[in-house]
């Protein structure tokens, strides 16, 4: 693919701007960088004549590091490309830490003009529709205690388009109707925060408080000072998540490293998800107060929840408290007897956490995680090695490729073994376990 290059025909652009804008402050260089000989592609514009930008020395040469294997071609080094990128997540120390399991999240989507450049297919605007929705349900599957609501960025204002829910459903609903999201005009980062915070500012302590934007625009029409809102998210101990499309924005970095948060620039299709979805896993507790703001981490508490009665579909029909609706189904707050549509939420009369029992169960993995298998680097000191992945059987490699790196954890072997049952597992298996099973095939932990 050529480097995709922001013409000056682009409205929000003055500036050239290459594919992989990411490496800024990463360090890590993905690899993917596609940054073609710029002194060839510069010739005639007189700027940066044989001085690269400062951004690129953070890049490795992906076309030095990438080699053919013997047989000429390609795939293998771009599938270790991609074991690698997913292992980097899966390195986290994996001991017990603190992590926040009752998280609420505004989801913050970009529905300014800019959406709708079609640099990602079919276009920035139904790419991030469809992601999003793909990142609520597996969301919703990882966070069960987690509640979402979405905010949208047009015509320099925010706009509530769902409310903050429990229920994956209803999120999904809200950005269902394509055409009520149509994008026009600027975004205003600002005005979406100071949304997105004044729907987060009654929440518990215990519970994390987070904003995942999803920008697509190279600009932001604020009607104030956005460092202020800035102040006050971190004095909220609210988490900025940022997912850019374009480029990196030097409020976009501010924003997300001095509230804890991720940023990222996506660099293709592909990425844009991966980025998106490494905001699903509960961020870890801080355990750091900060100055000014409300007491952080405090002392594990106990927290009051309630398991709500489940009325039959037979069950005389009664008025909802959370949307006065005449039904028979429902949950039954377990402390004032009030109905509601759906578990987990917070009970609209007396305020008691609703939890069903699933629930808590399936946010425990969470804080008990598998270990993280070792890369196996040579056999040698293996008396018989086995043959095959202890997970799906798939015959392993039997010596390492010339080529072979050994950097970043990976197994020239492409053996990884588990610390307690000492079984041998592929990188797929290795990234199923982990993400998926939550759990060792081999030993059961
Ligand atoms: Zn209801
Ligand atoms: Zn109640
Ligand atoms: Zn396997
Ligand atoms: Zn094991």
């Amino acid at each position: 693919m050529p480097p995709r290059r922001i013409g000056d025909a682009d409205s929000d652009s003055d500036v050239s701007i290459l594919d992989d804008f990411d490496g800024v402050g990463r360090g890590k260089g993905k690899g993917k960088g596609k940054a073609i000989d710029r002194r060839v592609k510069d010739k005639g514009k007189g700027k940066a004549k044989e001085q690269p930008y400062a951004w690129e020395a953070a890049y490795t040469r992906s076309w030095d590091t990438v080699q053919e294997d013997e047989a000429g071609s390609l795939q293998g080094a771009v599938q270790e490309l991609i074991a690698r990128g997913r292992r980097r997540r899966l390195l986290a120390p994996a001991s017990a830490i603190r992590r926040t399991i009752i998280r609420h999240l505004i989801l913050v989507i970009d529905l300014s003009s800019s959406m709708m450049d079609r640099d990602m297919r079919p276009t920035r605007f139904d790419l991030m529709l469809q992601y999003a929705r793909e990142f609520i349900i597996e969301w919703f599957d990882q966070n069960p205690l987690g509640q979402i609501g979405i905010v949208g960025m047009r015509s320099g204002l925010g706009e509530r388009i769902g409310e903050m829910t429990g229920n994956p459903q209803e999120v999904l609903k809200a950005i269902s109707e394509r055409h009520k999201l149509e994008p026009g005009g600027e975004p205003s980062l600002q005005n979406a925060i100071d949304m997105a915070r004044s729907s987060m500012s009654h929440l518990p302590v215990h519970s994390s408080r987070e904003i995942t934007i999803i920008f697509g625009s190279l600009t932001t029409c604020d009607p104030g000072n956005i460092h202020d809102t800035l102040e006050d998210c971190i004095k909220d101990r609210i988490r900025i998540s940022i997912v850019a499309l374009a480029a990196e924005m030097k409020i976009c970095r501010d924003l997300c490293d001095k509230t804890g948060g991720q940023f990222g620039v996506a660099l293709n299709e592909g990425h844009f998800k991966d980025l998106l979805f490494e905001l699903i896993p509960p961020p870890v507790a801080r355990a750091l107060a900060r100055t000014g703001g409300a007491p952080a981490n405090p002392a594990a508490d106990l927290m009051i929840m309630g398991f709500p009665t489940r009325l039959p579909d037979t069950s005389p029909p009664g008025l909802c408290v959370c949307h006065s609706k005449l039904k028979s189904e429902g949950f039954l707050c377990p402390r004032c007897r009030a109905k509601v549509c759906d578990v987990p939420t917070d009970c609209d009369i007396c305020g008691l956490m609703i939890v069903s029992s699933p629930h808590l169960a399936r946010s425990y993995h969470h804080l008990f995680p598998v270990k993280a298998y070792q890369a196996v680097i040579s056999l040698e000191d293996t008396p018989n090695p086995a043959p095959s992945c202890h997970g799906c059987s798939t015959a392993f490699r039997e010596a390492a490729p010339a080529m072979a790196n050994t950097s970043d954890g990976m197994s020239p072997l492409g053996r990884y073994r588990c610390p307690d049952c000492h079984n041998d597992f592929c990188t797929d298996c290795d990234v199923f376990v982990h993400d998926v099973v939550h759990c060792c095939p081999g030993c059961g932990k």
